[in-house]
């Protein structure tokens, strides 16, 4: 595929309003696309495409429409697997997606649950998608320091900085 339809399957993603009939056909395209290909998880990652993926799950979690956020994880895990900077764009952009999803199913709500029928399902939903996110969380592990604003100290993670005591944010060394 050229770098143009790339591009346009990018704008899809996160266009908002977009139909679940377009929206994960695009996924698995981008998915294929990625696939193995160091070369064009270069260019995906390049034109946006972990942060799309990000706010895609974001969307679709919100959204309670597990099957699509399996399709997005999955589509950012070929995106990211092997790739050092993409693993650092998601780092920058997606802890905090990624860190709520991995941790949704050990907090699943008692509402959620009572509705009969498709409890199984849902659970099962969850299930997946927190073992997809717990997995991006740990390809991203190697990456994964925070520097202080303040001070300039390395750490392992966020609060407050362990030299200088000061609120750090998630400020990620891309170096
Ligand atoms: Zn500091």
């Amino acid at each position: 595929m050229e770098l143009g339809g790339a591009e346009v399957i990018m704008k899809v993603m996160t266009k908002v309003g977009v139909g679940d009939d377009i929206l994960n056909p695009a996924l698995w395209t981008v998915r294929n696309l990625v696939h193995n290909n160091m070369g064009n998880k270069g260019i995906v990652g390049g034109l946006g495409g972990v942060e799309s993926l990000i706010k895609v799950i974001g969307k679709t979690f919100q959204g309670k429409k597990f099957p699509l956020v399996e399709s997005a994880l999955t589509t950012l895990v070929n995106l990211v697997v092997d790739h050092e900077k993409n693993c650092r764009r998601l780092l920058k952009e997606g802890l905090e997606v990624l860190i709520e999803v991995a941790e949704a199913y050990e907090n699943v709500p008692e509402e959620d649950l009572s509705g009969g029928g498709g409890k199984e399902t849902y659970v099962e939903g969850i299930k997946n998608n927190a073992a997809l996110a717990t997995s991006l969380l740990q390809m991203v592990g190697p990456y994964n320091f925070l520097v202080c604003s303040n001070c300039g100290m390395k750490q392992a993670s966020g609060g407050n900085c362990a030299s200088c005591g000061r609120a750090i944010s998630f400020a990620v060394d891309m170096t």
